[in-house]
């Protein structure tokens, strides 16, 4: 065994152990060096692999240092060697942490391109959403930045595409809104003229036959469902044929339509007059009680009887006087059109009968 004393210290002391001191720096060196390459080894996993940033080389680089560690070389060559590591680690580590950021700022753009273009798109384009799923999956392989930048600007260039082809479509399809609008309108005024001219007597413009039959059974309906008074004037020029006979056909024609004219003066708006047939016109007054259709009778009665007829070439002197018969009856409860109206001509008879011009109700028939 060797033994020694220690430099300066009194012969007192005890003598170095100098094999257990070698024994205790070799395990020291050795635990140093196995701490050192866990970390090189450690370094190397926080390497990701990226091409762009020469990666591999790096870790070659770690574990080249970490064989190094161990060798017989020189400790100013070991030294110097982990020198220039320690400060190629911070850089790589720098370099590493700014790359990251870039990617994830990339993903970021890309994610709100795709998240713009979804809202501003819709549904219907199957193309452009089958070109942005399959972006979307190569972008699930994709890691590398450059790749990520080219990406977005395929996927920016086909979302300005997409919403330009929108856009058109959008102008194609409003110009097409308008077209149709415009025929729609046209359309409907058309198709109201016609109904409007279907309903019309061609001669005097005041409803036809028909029109009056649809309206008589609508508001009798309606009076039956909920009372609401409804009064009908069944009028019939007196003489008339005499003026056919005597200034001919055309002439009648234009005393019916004066005579039209009249009867337009002397009702309200929502009276309904029509053309019964030949010289007989029909009036319905919706509201209008027993009573108030014979008032309203008398008042055509009178104005056609006082007015004078002049007709085309006629002197003033020889204008045409005319009068009216009037039969008026007034919706009941239960009632039907068809008896309304059978009601309204027997009074008509009648006032045919007991001397023409005057109105006689259907109260005069019983
Ligand atoms: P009354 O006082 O009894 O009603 O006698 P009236 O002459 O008025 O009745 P009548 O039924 O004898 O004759 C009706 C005439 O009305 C006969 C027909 O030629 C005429 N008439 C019917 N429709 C038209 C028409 O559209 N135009 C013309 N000008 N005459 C018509
Ligand atoms: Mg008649
Ligand atoms: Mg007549």
């Amino acid at each position: 065994m060797l033994f020694a004393f220690r430099k300066n210290e009194p012969h007192t002391q005890k003598p170095v152990d100098w094999a257990s001191e070698y024994e205790c720096s070799e395990k020291r060196r050795e635990f140093l060096l196995s701490a050192t390459r866990t970390l090189l080894q450690c370094i190397r996993q926080f390497a990701l692999d990226i091409r762009e940033l020469n990666s591999f080389e790096f870790q070659t680089g770690l574990a080249e240092l970490a064989e190094s560690m161990g060798s017989e070389e020189k400790l100013s060559r070991i030294h110097a060697r982990f020198q220039g590591h320690a400060q190629g680690i911070g850089e790589f580590a720098e370099k590493q942490k700014n790359y990251l950021r870039e990617r994830e700022t990339e993903f970021k753009a890309i994610i709100d391109i795709l998240t713009k273009a979804m809202v501003a798109q819709d549904c219907e384009n199957r193309e452009f959403n089958r070109g942005i799923l399959e972006q979307s999956q190569r972008l699930e392989e994709m890691t590398r930045l450059d790749d990520i930048k080219r990406l977005k600007q395929t996927l920016l260039l086909e979302v300005e595409q997409l919403q330009a082809a929108v856009r058109e479509k959008e102008t194609r399809d409003s110009e097409t809104i308008e077209t149709l609008s415009r025929q729609v309108t046209t359309l409907n005024s058309e198709l109201k003229s016609v109904r409007n001219e279907s309903e019309r007597d061609g001669l005097t413009g005041v409803l036809n036959r028909r029109a009056f039959d649809r309206y008589i059974n609508d508001l009798v309906a309606r009076n039956t469902m909920k009372h609401q008074d409804v009064a009908l004037l069944m009028m019939d020029i007196d003489d008339f044929k005499r003026i056919n006979d005597t200034y001919g056909h055309q002439a009648g024609d234009r005393v019916l339509v004066s005579m039209a004219n009249k009867f337009r003066q002397a009702v309200r708006s929502d009276d309904l007059i029509a053309r019964y047939g030949g010289e007989e016109f029909a009036i319905i007054l919706p509201g209008a009680s027993l009573r108030n259709g014979i008032k309203k009778g008398k008042q055509i009665c009178d104005l056609v009887a006082s007015a004078r007829y002049l007709l085309e070439g006629m002197p003033p002197a020889d204008a045409l006087s005319l009068t009216m018969s009037i039969g008026v009856s007034a919706c009941q409860k239960g009632d039907s059109a068809t008896a309304l109206i059978c009601r309204a001509d027997k009074a008509l008879y009648l006032a045919k009968c007991s001397g023409k011009n005057r109105v006689r109700s259907e109260k005069d028939c019983t």
